[in-house]
């Protein structure tokens, strides 16, 4: 049996990736669509073959419950938008998988977590790097030692905004933050991995140089965390520079993706003159039937809620850090979200 999946919100990232991603999933695909603008339905019923009972708006949303066609609501929302959907999700009884960020706040993820436990459903957060083999080539080196211990991860997760100043990345009540929240979140999930192991504290320096266009969202963070072993992470995210690069050091050599979090084709190096390399194939087909296997089969939920939740933590420990002046963070995690 495939999955139905319904996405919630039609903007670019459902349309350019999620959407053909559903088309080439081996256990979903697009059964349904949840949509503020009318003149989208006809297009999307269309191109995708939708009948009008799997199409709904933000105000008849809840009644999805009553639809067996649908498994899965993805949530593709602007930021503060994704708790109140998922939890709506949660509530008719279906699985969810809600964008990255997770939401605007813990107290946010940990209501999300809550509804999807009461109602008995699994829930996932859209990081598709989780499902992406490069990730996973990443974390096998780091867990087999071929290069020796981990000493030193460096990541950099950033790219120059110029557009819409009315965009709602760049408008704090819909987005939640800025640089950090958007692509920052994808440095902190690679530090992670990259040592093995989640941080113990952060600490976190905030630059702007465009203070007009970046009115009430963070242009630039860098950040440094530290970890039980002793091992020093460093992370740059920012909204007005392009970096897009994971760098781990071992005590016996280092790897390198370049870029590391974008859709692909991602490339990676070793310092034995090694490439790391494989196949194209859509992250977000990936990480979708990633999910739609756990649902059927009870594979590991490889994005669970925690792990949102635990990176949401460390985003609030980071902005913490800011407002007192770069003050280390302690950060009491465990193993939160750490999955395999
Ligand atoms: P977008 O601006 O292209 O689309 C947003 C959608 O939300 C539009 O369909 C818009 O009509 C709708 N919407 C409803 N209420 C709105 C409001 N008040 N203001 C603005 N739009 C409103 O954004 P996007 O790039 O598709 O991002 C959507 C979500 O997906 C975000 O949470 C983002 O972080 C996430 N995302 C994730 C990835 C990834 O690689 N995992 C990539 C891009 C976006």
């Amino acid at each position: 049996k495939k999955l139905g999946v319904a996405l919630v919100g039609l903007g670019s990232y459902s349309t350019y990736q999620l959407a053909p991603a559903l088309k080439d999933a081996e256990h979903c695909y697009l059964a349904g669509i949840v949509t503020g603008t009318p003149k989208k339905e006809k297009e999307w019923m269309e191109k995708y073959g939708i009948p009008q009972s799997n199409v709904y708006n933000y105000d008849n949303f809840d009644t999805i419950a009553n639809n067996d066609d649908i498994d899965i609501v993805y949530v593709v929302l602007p930021n503060s938008m994704h708790a109140d959907f998922s939890i709506r999700a949660a509530k008719a009884g279906k699985h969810v998988i809600c964008e990255k960020p997770m939401a605007v706040s813990v107290d946010e993820c940990d209501a999300i977590i809550e509804a999807c436990k009461k109602a008995n459903v699994k829930l996932s957060v859209g990081y598709r790097m989780q499902s992406d083999p490069y990730t996973n080539e990443v974390k096998r080196l780091v867990k087999e030692k071929p290069f020796g211990n981990v000493q030193y991860v460096s990541s950099d997760a950033a790219y120059i905004s110029r557009g819409n100043p009315g965009q709602w990345r760049l408008n704090k009540s819909l987005s939640g933050g800025g640089a950090l929240v958007n692509m920052g979140v994808y440095s902190i999930q690679s530090n992670i991995y990259g040592v093995g192991m989640n941080p113990i504290s952060v600490s976190a320096q905030e630059f702007s140089t465009r203070p007009d266009y970046f009115k009430n969202t963070d242009e630039t963070i860098t950040a440094q965390m530290e970890f039980p072993n002793g091992t020093v992470a460093h992370m740059f995210t920012s909204h007005n520079a392009n970096a897009n690069r994971l760098f781990v050091s071992f005590e016996k050599g280092w790897i390198e993706l370049n870029p590391c979090h974008s859709y692909g084709p991602l490339s990676g190096r070793t310092s034995k003159g090694e490439t790391i390399a494989y196949p194209h194939k859509s992250q977000q087909m990936l990480q979708m039937d990633d999910f739609a296997k756990h649902i059927l089969t009870g594979t590991p939920n490889v994005t669970p809620g925690e792990m949102g939740k635990r990176d949401m933590i460390i985003v609030e420990a980071i902005y913490k850090s800011i407002s007192e002046g770069g003050k280390q963070i302690s950060l009491d995690l465990g193993n939160m979200g750490i999955v395999g």
